[in-house]
């Protein structure tokens, strides 16, 4: 049996993130269980390069940044962190330990579970061309993540909506050239202005286009061809053709839901003692949906939980005072 942790955290979104690192200003030991290759959650696949100006303490951020300064918290504390597992089954043992387990069959043990999951898990569409296989990861990416990583390079982003403009015009900033590659004749969910904008910018615009193949070695991308014969030199792809949302799998977790979402207690805990959530994952009175509230719920979700594997815990911290790390 692998080692048991005080907490587990499924989910590393900006609410798992800042939970694993309450978790360390409690000092519990702390694992985070993140599906995606990545870390960050809604903030990083949809809108790394927007700023935010909603989250206190930053008059002004961009999803990429604020993400990054979560997960350096997070890494603060040193917590376990594994990412590309899904959490599929939790099963409490005997001595009220709890069993996680993952689609590919990992097992995971704690005393106490946070559920950080958001809406349940998504997955992109993936580029139906053939050949992409080879250069998924390294060529052909779904979310923009690090601006820095396209500067100086060519650029293809294969999109029909808003999310695909926004990238164009973000990627316009640093790459040596953007392309954009519609397949219809307009663009979805965008406004007027939003079209005006990438109309008037360096960005080439494919209309009507559909990619049709790669070229390049085995592992290195040198291009793509367009369904008019039109060849690109490209070094990267970056795809948004929609996503699949998973259903979250919080009912056959045994957690009580109410459309989707865990009704919670004000600290915090769940229908099943020893479990609580926060973030989007959650509902209440008056629940908001954004960062700043699933950071004061992960407080509160961890405070909760230190409790329950420690009764004489103090029930809350100040970081000036009980806590110092380097
Ligand atoms: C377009 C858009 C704009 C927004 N703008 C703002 C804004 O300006 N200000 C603001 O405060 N908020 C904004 N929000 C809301 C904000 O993004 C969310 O409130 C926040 O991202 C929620 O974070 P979370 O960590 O709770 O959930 P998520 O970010 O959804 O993270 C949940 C994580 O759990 C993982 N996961 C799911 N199921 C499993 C499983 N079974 N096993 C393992 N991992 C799993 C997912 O892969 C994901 O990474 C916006 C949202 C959107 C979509």
């Amino acid at each position: 049996m692998s080692e048991t942790f005080d907490v587990i955290v499924i989910g590393g979104g900006t609410t798992g993130l800042y939970t694993a690192f309450y978790c360390g200003m409690r000092d519990m030991k702390t694992k985070v269980i993140e599906y995606q290759p990545h870390l960050g959650g809604k903030v990083s696949f949809f809108y790394p390069e927007k700023k935010l100006y909603d989250v206190g303490g930053f008059p002004g951020v961009t999803g990429e940044d604020l993400v990054g300064n979560v997960e350096e918290q997070a890494l603060s504390v040193q917590p376990a962190i594994v990412t590309g597992e899904k959490i599929e089954s939790i099963e409490k043992l005997e001595d009220e330990t709890f069993a996680l387990t993952s689609t590919n069959g990992e097992k995971h043990y704690s005393k106490s579970i946070i559920v950080a999951s958001g809406l349940g898990s998504f997955d992109m569409q993936p580029l139906q061309v053939k050949g992409s296989d080879a250069y998924e990861g390294k060529h052909i990416h779904y979310t923009i993540q690090q601006l820095n990583q396209y500067a100086g390079k060519k650029t293809a982003v294969v999109s029909d909506s808003r999310v695909g403009i926004d990238w164009a015009l973000a990627l316009e900033k640093v790459a040596s050239e953007v392309h954009i590659i519609n397949h219809g004749s307009d663009f979805k969910s965008v406004y007027e202005q939003d079209v005006e904008k990438l109309e008037q910018s360096s960005v080439y615009i494919h209309r009507n286009s559909k990619v049709t193949e790669l070229t390049g070695s085995s592992t290195e991308l040198k291009g793509l061809i367009l369904n008019d014969g039109q060849e690109i030199e490209v070094d990267d792809i970056l795809v948004y053709e929609g996503l699949k949302i998973d259903k979250s799998l919080y009912d056959q977790w045994g957690l009580s839901t109410d459309k989707g979402r865990i009704p919670v207690e004000s600290d915090m805990s769940t229908n099943i003692k020893g479990i609580y959530a926060a973030g989007d994952a959650v509902v209440y009175p008056h629940k908001t949906m954004l960062i700043g509230s699933g950071f004061s719920e992960a407080m509160t979700a961890v405070n909760g939980a230190k409790k329950h594997i420690d009764p004489k815990a103090k029930s809350q911290v100040y970081s000036t005072v009980i806590y110092k790390h380097s």
